[in-house]
């Protein structure tokens, strides 16, 4: 892939209004999904679209992505829970957000990130590590349906896999005032993209940002066979 073809995506994005802050595009502009895929899928990687990451999984088409990060309304310092790290180049984009580079470390947040997949967990390690990210994304190998309680509570959380249901334990454990991005819905069928806001009362708040189509999120809380 050429550099070009990325920033001439990434403008289109713009274009489009799908984009819309400076700082989310600068995240999706600094990060090209190149980094994250083998050889064989470089020529693909500009073209807005899901591609195949093996074993019946996707890493999420930039527009896709774009919506996602927006929606999440990320910040420098943010503690993010990603669900679904697939290749790893979501949560990239996501740290460019929340431990950028020119920031101190002492305002950097971090991304948690699961993967339910161990060899999708591995090579997801591989390249969080071989694009720099190493000491700002940390990828953990397990169920992340049911989040990650070790480092709870979060700012953000984002779900990348299609669930049944906003998931409990996700929910319990986002910070009051924080924000959970997540497609809810039939896994065969079409979602609806979901961003939560967890309310004072523990209670959560649902806008719907249209409809999505996900692989389903699978585990404890995920789509039951
Ligand atoms: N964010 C990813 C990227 O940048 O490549 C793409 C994610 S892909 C659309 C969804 C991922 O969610 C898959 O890799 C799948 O194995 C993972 N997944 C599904 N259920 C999960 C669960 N319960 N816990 C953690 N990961 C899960």
């Amino acid at each position: 892939m050429q550099k070009a073809d990325w920033d001439k995506l990434i403008d289109n994005l713009e274009k489009q209004g799908i984009l819309r802050s400076p700082k989310v595009a600068l995240a999706m502009r600094t990060v090209p999904r190149s980094k994250f895929l083998p050889s064989e899928l470089q020529s693909y990687s500009a073209q807005d679209t899901p591609l195949s990451i093996g074993l019946g999984q996707t890493v999420s088409a930039p527009h896709m992505v774009s919506i996602m990060n927006e929606a999440l309304q990320l910040a420098v310092g943010h503690k993010v829970l990603e669900v679904g790290a697939g290749c790893g180049w979501h949560a990239a984009t996501i740290a460019e957000l929340v431990t950028p580079k020119d920031e101190p470390r002492s305002e950097w947040g971090h991304v948690y990130t699961t993967e339910i997949i161990p060899v999708l967990a591995d090579q997801a390690k591989k390249n969080i590590r071989n694009a720099g990210y190493g000491d700002r994304v940390t990828i953990i190998n397990t169920d992340g349906s049911q989040g990650y309680p070790e480092k709870a509570p979060y700012d953000r959380v984002v779900v990348t896999a299609a669930a049944p249901e906003v998931p409990q334990p996700l929910l319990d454990q986002l910070k009051i005032g924080g924000l959970m991005v997540i497609p809810v819905g039939k896994a065969e069928l079409f979602q609806n993209l979901l961003r939560v806001t967890k309310e004072a009362d523990g209670g959560a708040k649902r806008e719907n940002l249209g409809g999505v189509a996900f692989v389903p999120l699978t585990g404890e809380f995920g789509v039951k066979p």
